[in-house]
C-alpha cells in the first residue's frame, strides 16, 4: 500500500556556502517549485550565515529553508549561539537537531539533543532529530538498541508529526559514498515506526521518518522506496541543484 504521507527532501549545506551559491540554490528553488513541489516537501539547511538571505530570496518559491543546529535557550548570555526564536524570525521553517556530526565534535548527548527539539517546537518550528548507528555498533550487531537509546532519549515526549522528523542515518554512511543495504534499512525504519507508534499512538504512525547518508540521484529511488522511508536528509547532493533535484525526481 502506498504511504499517505507526503514525503520530504531535506538538505544539509553543512559548512558550505557563501552569497555566490545563492544562484544555486536559485535553480534549486525554481526547478523544485516549477515541476516538483507536488511530489515532495522539499528544503534546504544552509549555515546560518545564509539562512535569512536563503528564506527570503525572491526566487524562493515553495523550497523551504531550515537550520543544522540552535540553542536550548530562547535568549540569554551564550555567546556564539543562535536561538530557535532567532532562526524563526529569519524565516526558517525547520532545525536539525543530534547531527551525528555534532554530537561527534560537539559532544551532544541524547538529553541535550531532546531539550533543543523542545527549543525548537517553543520557536514554533519543526524538530528533524538524527540517529544512527557507528560502523562499531553496526559490526557489533546492536544497531537497534543504538537507535533505541538514541530515540528515547533524544525525542521529548509531545512529538508530533507536525512538530518533528526523525532522520535516520547511520553514521558510517554520511560522507563515505556507503550505504546500507536495503534490507538493513527496512529493518531500522521498520524497528523506528513501531517505536514511535508504541510511544506516541497515531503522531508516531504519521511522523516522517527520513534516511540519510550518501543519498544521490542514483540510488534515491531504491532508498525512497522502502517501506516506512518518507525521504532523506542528504549533505553532499543537496549542494548542487541538478543533483538535488534528481534526487526529488526520484521520489515514487
Ligand atoms: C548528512 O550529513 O546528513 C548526510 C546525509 O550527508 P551525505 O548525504 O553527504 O552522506
Amino acid at each position: 500500500m502506498m504511504s499517505s504521507i507526503k514525503p520530504l527532501i531535506a538538505g544539509n549545506w553543512k559548512m558550505n556556502g557563501l552569497r555566490s551559491d545563492m544562484d544555486e540554490f536559485a535553480a534549486m528553488a525554481q526547478g523544485y517549485s516549477s515541476e516538483l513541489a507536488g511530489k515532495a516537501d522539499a528544503m534546504i539547511c544552509p549555515p546560518f550565515t545564509l539562512i535569512a538571505a536563503l528564506a527570503n530570496h525572491p526566487d524562493r518559491g515553495a523550497l523551504a529553508v531550515g537550520a543544522q543546529d540552535c540553542h536550548t535557550a530562547s535568549s540569554g548570555a551564550h555567546t556564539g549561539d543562535i536561538s530557535g526564536g532567532m532562526i524563526a524570525d529569519c524565516g526558517a521553517k525547520a532545525v536539525i537537531v543530534g547531527h551525528s556530526e555534532r554530537r561527534q565534535d560537539h559532544g551532544e548527548t541524547d538529553a541535550l539533543v531532546a531539550e533543543k527539539a523542545k527549543a525548537v517546537w517553543d520557536a514554533g518550528l519543526t524538530a528533524i532529530i538524527c540517529v544512527g548507528e557507528t560502523e562499531a555498533e553496526r559490526r557489533g550487531g546492536t544497531t537497534l538498541a543504538a537507535v533505541e537509546q538514541q530515540l528515547s532519549g533524544s525525542v521529548p515526549q509531545g512529538a508530533t508529526a507536525q512538530n518533528s522528523v526523525i532522520a535516520y542515518e547511520p553514521v558510517w554512511a554520511i560522507g563515505t559514498g556507503l550505504t546500507p543495504g536495503i534490507d538493513d534499512v527496512a529493518e531500522v525504519h521498520g524497528f523506528m515506526r513501531s517505536f514511535l507508534a508504541n510511544n506516541l499512538g497515531g503522531e508516531g504512525t504519521a511522523m516522517r521518518l527520513l534516511y540519510g547518508g550518501s543519498v544521490k540521484p542514483g540510488n534515491a529511488a531504491e532508498l525512497m522506496a522502502v517501506p516506512h522511508v518518507n525521504g532523506a536528509l542528504v549533505g553532499g547532493a543537496s549542494l548542487k541543484a541538478t543533483d538535488f533535484l534528481g534526487i526529488i525526481r526520484a521520489v515514487s
